[in-house]
């Protein structure tokens, strides 16, 4: 596909159709636009970058790049970790940031309406506030509402409550034409055709872009409580997962950490961890409506740690004691970063009763390639995020390294009946492994759905399908 190169007569046409504060161009652009929270992927400055403030706009400018062949990339706050939202053909960078109003919340419906721009962190205070959670729960809450929607964004909370899509009720969503449509409904049930909504949800910007959500809500738990849960090993600590899963107890989350990467999180927060004593932690939470309700639930979930070999069990039933261990494991991903001047992570996802086998198959690939290798994850969804550090390697070395090491995680995810990507999506970084997991029939079949919603391949073109 050829695209147009952006003149100064472009450039003015999108400041008629936006306000021209809000549209810069070429030296003006912030560098920030060229990369995501992964810029080993790579820099590409868009020529225009574009701040939108309602769908009308939008739409006017899908149809301007529309009618002249202008590559657009949609993004939230660029804290995707694949380059999804970053613009590598150039063109307009479409930020939605800007549209971060919530809309309505109706209590009667349990539902809360919101432009794509409000940041996950405003999302959940303002629910809060009602008494009412948003039980998505992504790591990064600076993260936009319609960049989880659009990665179908999981989080610790998945086990019990699932990921984005299981909370979407419906789409405002500008089509690459610039035509808008609306996609699901305010109802509970619907069987009405192809879902668009769910096919839009998780499609990285590729099909269309989102301009208003209805989420669903349900009524805040009372209690929370936090176990977290010391072993002597790592084979111990998760092989405990299955069995957790298996007593049908239902935590909210299930996570799963190495002293390294606790004390490289310390080193990052400046803070002290409740317990450093063991090399391998599981940590747990519960909620519900009363302490009772999760009593007998917490307990067996100890006595099957304890059974299984668990050093000890600690209870973190008050706010202060809990931001003691959540906070660092919020911070791990940033941790891990400072620790080396270049990363390189993969977020497979595996059956849950593999978590055990593909842990100790990563640590495995460590002593192989001699590249020091962090993991944590999200034991109890069997999502796994993967961290290969440079260190000091030199870039040659470090380069033949991570693709063999890289080639060998998705394979062996592969094997195991997993998937490339748990929760960050494909972007342009993961394309390769995408192709090599799902085959040439459902990338056909995938190109064939890019094609019908933008015969033009403006929308986010050179991502997941490529
Ligand atoms: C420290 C850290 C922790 C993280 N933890 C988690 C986690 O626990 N779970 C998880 O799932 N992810 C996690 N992430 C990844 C990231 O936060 C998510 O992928 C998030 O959903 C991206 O939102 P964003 O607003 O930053 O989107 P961006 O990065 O700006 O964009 C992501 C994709 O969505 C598209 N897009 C954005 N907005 C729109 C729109 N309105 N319409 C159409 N397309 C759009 C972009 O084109 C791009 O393809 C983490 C990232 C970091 C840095």
């Amino acid at each position: 596909m050829q695209y147009k190169k952006l003149t100064n007569a472009d450039v003015d046409n999108l400041k008629g159709i936006c306000s021209s504060e809000r549209v810069h161009a070429w030296e003006e652009i912030n560098e920030d636009y060229s990369h995501d929270e992964m810029p080993e992927y790579g820099y590409y400055m868009p020529e225009a970058v574009v701040e939108a403030v309602s769908t009308e706009e939008v739409s006017a400018v899908m149809k301007y790049a529309y009618e002249n062949s202008i590559p657009v990339t949609p993004r939230g706050s660029g804290t995707g970790l694949c380059g999804g939202a970053v613009p590598i053909y150039g063109g307009i960078l479409l930020s939605l940031a800007k549209m971060n109003r919530i809309l309505e919340l109706d209590e009667e419906n349990l539902t809360v309406t919101v432009e794509p721009g409000v940041l996950l962190m405003d999302l959940i205070k303002a629910v809060n506030e009602k008494d009412l959670l948003y039980p998505p729960d992504p790591g990064e809450k600076s993260a936009t509402i319609g960049g989880n929607i659009m990665t179908n964004a999981g989080g610790m909370r998945a086990v019990k409550y699932g990921v984005t899509r299981d909370y979407v009720m419906a789409l405002t969503v500008v089509l690459p034409s610039g035509e808008i449509v609306k996609l699901g409904s305010r109802t509970t049930k619907n069987s009405s055709g192809y879902s668009l909504k769910d096919l839009m949800i998780g499609s990285e910007g590729t099909l269309g872009i989102v301009t208003e959500i209805m989420l669903k809500l349900i009524p805040a738990p009372k209690e929370v409580i936090s176990l977290l849960v010391p072993f002597r090993d790592l084979d111990s600590c998760i092989d405990t997962v299955p069995k957790i899963i298996k007593s049908k107890a239902v935590p909210t989350a299930i996570e799963f950490m190495q002293k390294e990467v606790i004390e490289a999180a310390e080193e990052y927060l400046g803070k002290k961890f409740p317990d450093k004593s063991s090399d391998a932690y599981l940590l747990l939470s519960f909620d519900g409506t009363s302490r009772e309700e999760i009593e007998n639930i917490y307990e067996e979930v100890a006595d099957i740690c304890l059974e299984a070999g668990a050093v000890d069990v600690f209870i973190s039933d008050t706010e202060e004691r809990q931001e003691s261990i959540w906070g660092p494991r919020g911070a791990f991903l940033e941790a891990i970063k400072s620790s080396t001047p270049s990363m390189d992570e993969c977020d497979v996802v595996v059956p849950r009763n593999k978590i055990a086998e593909y842990v100790r198959y990563v640590n495995t690939l460590e002593k192989k390639y001699g590249v020091r290798i962090r993991s944590f994850g999200h034991a109890g969804d069997g999502n796994i995020h993967v961290y290969l550090c440079k260190d000091d390697l030199d870039d040659e070395t470090w380069k033949t390294k991570c693709k063999e090491i890289m080639k060998a995680l998705y394979e062996k995810a592969i094997e195991l009946d997993g998937q490339v990507s748990g929760e960050h999506g494909i972007g342009h970084a993961k394309i390769p492994y995408l192709r090599g997991s799902i085959g040439d029939t459902q990338i056909t079949l995938m190109r064939g759905i890019k094609k019908v919603f933008d015969p033009k391949n403006i929308l986010n073109p050179g991502k997941i399908v490529g």
